[in-house]
């Protein structure tokens, strides 16, 4: 096609390619999730219609891309991690995280009823994303140990302030007041002496979130090796975790999504 004389304005453009060799984290997060949930009656402290609409979209987003190792989710946030030696999209920054977060966030809308059946989706939502590079196998590890040491924390603090509210019948300024200055242990015993809750026997999802990995598996009819997507709620904080799964990121081989099948998800 012939050039025309306006084309020099794509000369404007910058190029935003990311460092070769590094793990690229792409992180979405919604925006003012606190309003959404109780715009949407979200259970507290955690609606489990909620975490499985967001693992949902994340399934089709790493189904999408083969180049994503990873996915890791916990409340209103997703991870998504690409292999080291990623060249999608010649690993341009804003298209990587632009074509994530726009596939996420329109499965998130359009699986919504599969999900929330009889809660009308009210306004659409709004996900920000960042992209931040990994050089080392240390790193790219204590990424998601960061994130899940996050949902821990904040899932103990939300579940006995939720408890001394509801079951308690403490005001949230009294509930506040009353976990000010407490520790870990203090607030597993509050849920144990006061409310006979074993905070050991919540839901893991609600503890730990959900990992979304590529497995490979042997097709029943071929016996060919396929990978299928696998969500998972195990402790990354445990070494044994990085042990099963050290193929994750020591591998650069190609597995290949023939296809999906998230069989806890719905
Ligand atoms: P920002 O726009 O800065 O991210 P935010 O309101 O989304 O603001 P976050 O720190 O991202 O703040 O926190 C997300 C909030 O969304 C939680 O504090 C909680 O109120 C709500 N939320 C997200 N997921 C769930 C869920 N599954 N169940 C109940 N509440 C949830
Ligand atoms: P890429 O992912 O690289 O953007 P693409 O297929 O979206 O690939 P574009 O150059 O963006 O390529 O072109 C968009 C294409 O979408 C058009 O060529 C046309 O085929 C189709 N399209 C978009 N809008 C319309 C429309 N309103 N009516 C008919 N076709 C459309
Ligand atoms: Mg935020
Ligand atoms: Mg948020
Ligand atoms: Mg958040
Ligand atoms: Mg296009």
């Amino acid at each position: 096609m012939a050039k025309s004389t306006f084309e020099y304005v794509k000369t404007f453009e910058l190029d935003d390619s990311l460092l070769p060799n590094t793990w690229i984290v792409v992180r979405i997060d919604g925006k003012c999730f606190h309003k959404f949930a109780d715009d949407h009656n979200f259970t507290k402290p955690n609606d489990e219609r909620a975490l499985k609409l967001m693992n949902y979209a994340a399934f089709h987003v790493v189904k999408e891309f083969n180049e994503l190792l990873v996915a890791y989710g916990q409340s209103d946030e997703y991870s998504f991690i690409f292999k080291k030696n990623c060249q999608l999209y010649n690993r341009r920054q804003s298209k990587l995280l632009t074509t994530i977060n726009s596939k996420f966030t329109a499965s998130y809308v359009y699986y919504w009823d599969m999900f929330f059946k009889g809660e009308r989706l009210k306004y659409p939502p709004t996900f920000d994303g960042r992209i931040v590079l990994y050089p080392t196998e240390e790193n790219i590890i204590d990424y998601l140990k960061w994130r899940q040491a996050d949902v821990h924390i904040n899932n103990l603090y939300n579940t006995t302030f939720w408890t001394l509210i509801l079951k308690g019948n403490l005001s949230p300024t009294q509930a506040e007041k009353r976990l000010c200055g407490t520790v870990s242990a203090d607030k597993n015993e509050i849920l144990f002496k006061e409310f006979n809750m074993n905070y050991n026997k919540e839901p893991e999802i609600f503890k730990r979130g959900t990992v979304l990995l590529r497995k490979s598996v042997s097709k029943e009819n071929s016996g060919k090796p396929s990978a299928v997507i696998v969500d998972i709620h195990d402790d990354m904080l445990k070494e044994k975790f990085w042990h099963k799964h050290s193929y994750l990121f020591k591998n650069s081989k190609e597995i290949v999504l023939h296809e999906g099948s998230m069989t806890d998800i719905i």
